[in-house]
């Protein structure tokens, strides 16, 4: 339905022996190629552009009102509030968290940041370095305990700053309830973020009005995981974030007035956006912002969903399959984790590459400990891989959705793993020691 919206979905690839094969892109939460709408818009808009915020000739103008109508955009697509919250664009979701993460040390001081087990290192990292952290378990599947949310919020008695948690997972899938997490949060005195990088681009969103106690304070997402090209990430947040101090990053824009003694900030989001900003990343990201809401995005949710079912339900009699999840498909987003018995991750993914021109994602997809989680790895055995760079390193292969995906692609990929389920052996030494092509 959805199968030609998409740049490059049947080019060819060589495959084994220099076949020539289709290319099937099950790396989407990786990146999505882009949307031909994006394309043609970003090609139209190129006589037209000019610098952001920094000059008076026509062009310049438009392009300024252009880049600034981008944040209405964003926040009609979230249900944001105009007057409460303010858009910032920046590199993409790693930057947004960086960015919060330097600028709410103010305000949270020495109060606990709550991670989960969950976490893709983005959403880790920022936060541990800087703040008392702690962390939500998850259960022997990847689902993260609420329980133990409710159990860690009341055991940090009102020292909880903030709740960082992803809204859907990279690895399993799995969607949080979000709005549960925010009321408990807020119950307890915490603010929420949440990484909407693989939520966003999937499913339905709503920050919700202030006054919820379901609301959520800040999102954070990337343009390159919905069909826009790299370069732009969108950290909403309440303008009063960013009202006292000044950014991690300083420069041309982010200010009203400079003497060499003083300087008066411009007002958020202009502040927290320093040097020239990437106006044709917001055109391209409002332009597939635009196309799936005309597509419908609970459409494209069930069609995703679909996809997603029919594989789960024929990868389950694969001969020495072993998958990571067990939950309803309602409960996820479209990514299936899995691994082969008695083949690294590594080979398979090599096999779909080289025998099916099929690209999935393999290893720890940057969310380890998660990983570790699911594989059963305690932390003594994770030492060894300390100490020998060479040992081969835990993780699985990683199939991932995008909208323009098919069932004939789907087919291709089963009938592939349940050639490798079955010779393993073979595979195995054909291919484990080879490079990638
Ligand atoms: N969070 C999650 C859940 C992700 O999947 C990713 C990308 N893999 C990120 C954060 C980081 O996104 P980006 O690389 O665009 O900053």
């Amino acid at each position: 339905m959805y199968r030609n919206l998409v740049v490059g979905k049947n080019s060819l690839v060589p495959i084994v022996d220099g076949i020539m094969a289709p290319y099937i892109n099950f790396d989407n939460a990786a990146t999505t190629p882009p949307f031909y709408s994006v394309l043609e818009e970003v090609n139209n808009f190129s006589s037209t552009y000019s610098s952001v915020h920094r000059g008076t000739g026509y062009k310049s103008i438009l392009s300024s009102k252009i880049y600034d109508e981008g944040r209405e955009v964003i926040l009609d697509f979230i249900k944001g509030d105009r007057d409460y919250h303010t858009v910032v664009f920046l590199k993409n979701t790693t930057e947004c968290i960086n960015k919060l993460s330097y600028r709410l040390k103010d305000t949270l001081g020495d109060k606990i940041v709550l991670s989960t087990y969950m976490e893709h290192h983005s959403n880790l990292l920022p936060w541990r370095y800087k703040y008392n952290m702690d962390y939500v378990e998850v259960d022997s599947r990847g689902r993260l305990s609420i329980e133990d949310l409710e159990y860690k919020l009341k055991k940090h008695k009102g020292k909880v700053g903030l709740v960082t948690v992803t809204g859907a997972s990279n690895v399993t899938g799995y969607l949080n309830p979000i709005y549960d997490i925010a009321k408990l949060a807020h119950k307890y005195g915490a603010k929420i973020l949440v990484d909407g990088a693989q939520l966003i681009p999937h499913h339905a969103f709503d920050i919700k009005p202030k006054n919820s106690d379901e609301h959520i304070d800040y999102i954070a997402f990337s343009g390159h995981k919905m069909y826009a090209p790299f370069g732009v990430g969108v950290l909403v947040a309440p303008k009063e974030t960013f009202k006292d101090g000044f950014s991690e990053q300083t420069g041309g824009g982010t200010v009203k007035l400079v003497t060499l003694n003083d300087v008066i900030w411009e007002d958020p989001p202009l502040k927290e956006e320093a040097g020239t900003p990437n106006l044709m990343g917001v055109v391209a990201l409002v332009t597939s912002i635009k196309t799936l809401l005309s597509l419908n995005i609970k459409k494209v949710e069930e069609y995703e969903k679909g996809l997603t079912k029919f594989t789960l339900e024929r990868m389950r009699s694969i001969p020495n399959i072993i998958l990571y999840d067990d939950i309803d498909v309602d409960q996820k987003v479209s990514i299936i984790s899995f691994n082969i018995e008695g083949m690294l991750h590594e080979t398979v993914a090599k096999v779909l590459a080289m025998e099916g021109g099929i690209a999935v994602r393999n290893g720890c997809f940057c969310a380890q400990p998660y990983i570790q989680k699911l594989l059963n790895i305690s932390s003594s055995e994770m030492e060894k891989y300390k100490k020998d760079e060479n040992l081969p390193r835990p993780g699985m292969v990683r199939i991932s959705f995008g909208l323009y995906n098919d069932h004939d692609e789907i087919n291709v990929l089963i009938s592939l793993l349940n050639e490798i389920g079955k010779n393993i052996e073979y595979y195995n030494s054909k291919y484990r020691n080879l490079p990638f092509y």
